[in-house]
């Protein structure tokens, strides 16, 4: 059965574009004659772009707390804040900022419109009614979440994605100048995402020539921003992201995202350093691609933060292996259709006690 996914449909790219979002929301609320609702990452309440939020009176806007990733809680909070503001649906919801931003914009456009708490569609497909229109517009590259079809959770029993063509946004606003200010060790990681993603998907056994066109031009991008930048690398990093998102919506990732999802649901960490520190130990299943990400973090100047993973005793170690277990499809792409005579939870178990001891 071949996936038949549904991507962006508006996309604005290029250096400056965000002035243009204002004139691309006035469509919308001509249309439904509603407020917009603004997600903002809150690291930008000081900054200059600030200002530069195509704000009306009636609007709502609200600062997002990314130190956490996004759990239901918080965005069963954020979608009660948004329904005690108005009585009306909002004619749209705008995210700016990170993978993080991004995710929050998605899952409460479709809570909006569908019953109960987010935590009850956590899987695939489980969502029944289409969303508030949702716009993306990233402050950081590397995750693909501007394409994908999912906003990745963390719940009561699991972090896992609302996996929906409903979650895809409406439009997206990729401005490179957004990306200026970054931290570069965050800059760094995030853009290992993409780098992580496209080594799993181009290594795995999912790959068709579909996700190899995307991967191969994403990881290129990705090597000319970390190995050899120029002016235009901000510009290069968020088309790199946007392409290994698409890489991976016709394909999978890989072992690396199995483990640093179990990681991050159990000890906090978050996605891009989660991943790089696994990576960073996963030569056997990744040579070339671990030997050039090395080569890219001594560039780069970037150490792994080891010391910021907690020490993990045994039951928190078996939850972590538990989480990553399951998710079938990675291991499936990662080591081929016979995964389950190459990897167990024991195996699983071993593999994290080579990143946290
Ligand atoms: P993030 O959104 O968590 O942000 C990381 C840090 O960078 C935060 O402190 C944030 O405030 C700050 N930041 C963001 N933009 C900035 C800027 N321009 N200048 C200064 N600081 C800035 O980081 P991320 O790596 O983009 O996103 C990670 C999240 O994305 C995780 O929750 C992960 O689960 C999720 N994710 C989603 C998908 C998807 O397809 N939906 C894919 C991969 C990861
Ligand atoms: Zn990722």
């Amino acid at each position: 059965m071949f996936r038949n996914f549904k991507t962006v449909p508006y996309i604005i790219f290029g250096r400056g574009c965000f002035g243009q979002l204002d004139g691309i929301l006035s469509e919308r609320r001509s249309l439904s004659g509603s407020f917009m609702v603004f997600l903002v990452d809150s690291c930008f309440s000081d900054r200059d772009l600030k200002e530069r939020i195509p704000l009306k009176p009636g609007d709502l806007q609200l600062w997002v707390e990314v130190e956490e990733e996004p759990t239901t809680g918080y965005v069963d909070r954020l979608t009660e804040q948004v329904r005690a503001f108005s009585d009306k649906l909002p004619a749209g919801v705008i995210g700016i900022g990170g993978g993080s931003a991004l995710d929050l914009a998605k899952a409460v456009s479709l809570m909006l419109t569908n019953p109960g708490s987010s935590a009850l569609y956590q899987g695939w497909d489980l969502v029944k009614n289409p969303g508030v229109y949702h716009v993306g517009v990233p402050t950081l590259s590397g995750t693909g979440a501007e394409i994908s079809r999912t906003t990745v959770l963390c719940g009561p029993e699991k972090k896992l994605g609302i996996n929906s063509d409903y979650a895809v946004f409406d439009q997206i606003v990729l401005d490179p100048e957004l990306l200026a200010g970054a931290p570069p060790d965050q800059r760094f990681y995030t853009g290992m995402d993409c780098y992580i993603h496209c080594v799993e998907s181009l290594t795995g056994s999912y790959l068709n020539p579909f996700s190899r066109s995307y991967g191969e031009k994403a990881i290129s991008l990705c090597r000319e921003v970390f190995l050899d930048p120029g002016p235009e690398s901000d510009d290069n990093l968020m088309m790199a992201s946007y392409l290994g998102g698409m890489s991976i919506a016709c394909s999978q990732v890989g072992v690396c995202h199995a483990l640093s999802y179990g990681l991050s649901f159990v000890l906090g960490v978050h996605h891009g350093i989660g991943n790089c520190l696994i990576f960073d130990h996963l030569e056997e299943y990744y040579p070339e691609g671990v030997a050039e990400f090395r080569i890219m973090m001594a560039k780069n100047g970037v150490e792994l933060p080891r010391d910021i993973v907690p020490s993990a005793g045994d039951g928190e170690i078996r939850k972590m292996a538990d989480v990553a277990f399951v998710l079938d499809p990675l291991w499936e792409n990662a080591l081929g259709p016979d995964w389950k005579e190459k990897m167990s939870p024991g195996r699983i178990r071993e593999l994290y006690l080579r990143v946290l001891r």
